[in-house]
C-alpha cells in the first residue's frame, strides 16, 4: 500500500509546468481514498508490512517514512512546492523561522568559523548569534547592509558565511544580492538570504547568486497569522546536512502547520500582488502628506536604492515606515487614532498592523544604538494587509489629523 504514496506521485504528470502551477498541484501524495485536497498526515510514526520491510526502511535500502521527525508526506509536499517557487534543488521545512536559521548555522558552520551578519537583521537573529552561537566558538561581525565595500573589507580567511535580510526592517534598506554573492564566492564563502519579507514571489535570491534562502513561513507564506514555521532552500548537497541536523535535533515542521502553509502557497502570488499594490499606493500618498517628514519604501523613486529594488525584486513588499514630526508623543497619538490597523509588531497577515519601533521592537536598544540604527522616535512602521486600501488610507488620515 505504501507504494501508492510514493513521494512525487503526481510530479511526472506535471513535467514542464510553471512554478505557480507546481505550487498548487506539485508533490501531492494522494491516498487510495482519492481525496482532492492534500491529506493531512497527522502521524508521528509509520508501520511496516513485515520485519524485513522495517529493517530495509531503517537501513535506507528501501525508501519510506519511519518517523515524522525524519519525514512526513504533508511536510514534504510543502517542501517540494516551496523549492519550486524559489528555484531551489531542495527545501527543508522547520518548526519556525528562527529554527531555520539555527539549523542552517548548526549544519553548515562549526566553531572557529567566521560569519558576517547584516547589522539590520531580525532582533532574535542577533540574539541567536550573540547569545547562543558565539559561546560555541563562532566568530561574528556585524556589517552595514547596503555597503558592499564594507562586506568585502570585513572578509577574513575563515569567513564561511554572509548573512543578510533584504529589504531590512523597518527602514527598507536593500542588500545588493549579486554584489554580495560575488564578495562571498571570491573567498569561498556562502551567501545566505532571509527572504521572509519578499517571499519567492517578489525575490528569488538563488537566481541572483545567493546560496541559501531562509524563510519564516509564519509571515506571508501562512499569510493569515495562524501557524509558526520556517524553511531553508538550497542545493541538495547542503540540504542533506540540514536534514541530518533536523532528524537528530528535532526542530521539524508540524504536519498540521505544513498543511496550513500548503493552502498559503496556493494563494501566495495573488496575496503578495494585493499587499504590494496597497503598500505602494499608501507609501506614495504618505509621502505627500504634511506632517510626514520621510517615507521609507523601496518602491518610491526617492529611495536611494530604488534602481536596485527594481532590478532584484518584482514588487516592493508590504512593509513601509515613515517619520512624523513631533517625536514619540506625536507617533503614539497617530497610532492611537487609527481604528483598523492592529497595534502589534507582527507582519505578513491579511490584517494590517502598525508599530512604534523605538518603544517596541527596538525598545531594548540604548538610545545611542537606536539612533545609529536610524530608528527615530517619530518612526512608525506599517505592514499592509488585505483590507480595502481606501479604508486603510482613511485610517491613516485619522492618524495624521491627531498629530
Ligand atoms: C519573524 C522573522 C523571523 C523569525 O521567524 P519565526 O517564524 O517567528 O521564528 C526571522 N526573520 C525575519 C525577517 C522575520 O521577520
Amino acid at each position: 500500500m505504501s507504494e501508492q504514496w510514493t513521494p512525487g506521485y503526481l510530479d511526472s504528470d506535471l513535467d514542464g509546468v510553471h512554478a505557480d502551477t507546481f505550487a498548487v498541484r506539485g508533490g501531492q501524495r494522494r491516498s487510495p481514498e482519492g481525496e482532492h485536497n492534500e491529506a493531512l498526515y497527522l502521524t508521528s510514526s509509520y508501520v511496516f508490512g513485515s520485519a524485513a520491510e522495517a529493517a530495509a526502511t531503517f537501513s535506507g535500502e528501501r525508501s519510506g517514512n519511519v518517523y515524522s521527525r525524519y519525514t512526513n508526506p504533508t511536510v514534504r509536499t510543502f517542501e517540494e512546492r516551496l523549492a519550486a517557487l524559489e528555484g531551489a534543488e531542495q527545501a527543508v521545512a522547520t518548526a519556525s523561522g528562527m529554527s531555520a536559521i539555527l539549523a542552517t548555522m548548526m549544519s553548515l558552520c562549526k566553531g572557529g568559523d567566521h560569519v558576517l551578519v547584516s547589522q539590520s537583521v531580525f532582533g532574535s537573529t542577533i540574539g541567536l548569534f550573540d547569545k547562543y552561537l558565539k559561546p560555541f566558538g563562532l566568530e561574528v561581525d556585524y556589517v552595514p547592509l547596503a555597503d558592499a565595500d564594507a562586506w568585502r573589507a570585513a572578509m577574513k580567511p575563515n569567513t564561511r558565511m554572509l548573512f543578510v535580510e533584504s529589504p531590512s526592517n523597518p527602514l527598507s534598506e536593500l542588500a545588493d544580492i549579486p554584489a554580495l554573492a560575488e564578495v562571498a564566492h571570491a573567498k569561498g564563502a556562502m551567501l545566505v538570504v532571509d527572504n521572509c519579507f519578499c517571499t519567492p514571489i517578489l525575490q528569488q535570491p538563488l537566481k541572483l547568486g545567493a546560496d541559501i534562502v531562509i524563510h519564516s513561513a509564519t509571515k506571508f507564506i501562512d499569510g493569515q497569522g495562524r501557524c509558526l514555521g520556517g524553511a531553508v532552500c538550497g542545493q541538495a548537497e547542503q540540504m542533506k546536512e540540514l536534514v541530518g541536523f533536523l532528524r537528530t535535533c528535532g526542530p521539524t515542521m508540524s504536519p498540521f502547520n505544513a498543511w496550513v502553509f500548503l493552502k498559503g502557497l496556493e494563494t501566495l502570488r495573488l496575496r503578495m500582488q494585493a499587499h504590494c499594490a496597497s503598500a505602494h499606493s499608501l507609501a506614495l500618498w504618505l509621502s505627500e502628506q504634511p506632517g510626514v517628514t520621510r517615507v521609507y519604501y523601496s518602491g518610491l523613486p526617492s529611495h536611494p536604492q530604488h534602481e536596485l529594488a527594481k532590478a532584484q525584486m518584482s514588487g516592493f513588499g508590504a512593509v513601509l515606515s515613515f517619520e512624523v514630526d513631533g517625536g514619540k508623543e506625536a507617533a503614539w497619538r497617530f497610532i492611537d487614532a487609527t481604528r483598523i490597523f492592529s497595534i502589534t509588531a507582527n507582519l505578513g497577515d491579511a490584517k494590517s498592523t502598525i508599530t512604534h519601533p523605538a518603544t517596541t521592537t527596538h525598545g531594548r536598544l540604548s538610545p545611542e544604538a537606536r539612533a545609529a540604527a536610524g530608528i527615530g522616535d517619530g518612526l512608525i512602521r506599517l505592514a499592509i494587509g488585505l483590507e480595502d486600501v481606501r479604508d486603510l488610507q482613511a485610517d491613516l488620515a485619522s492618524g495624521l489629523a491627531a498629530l
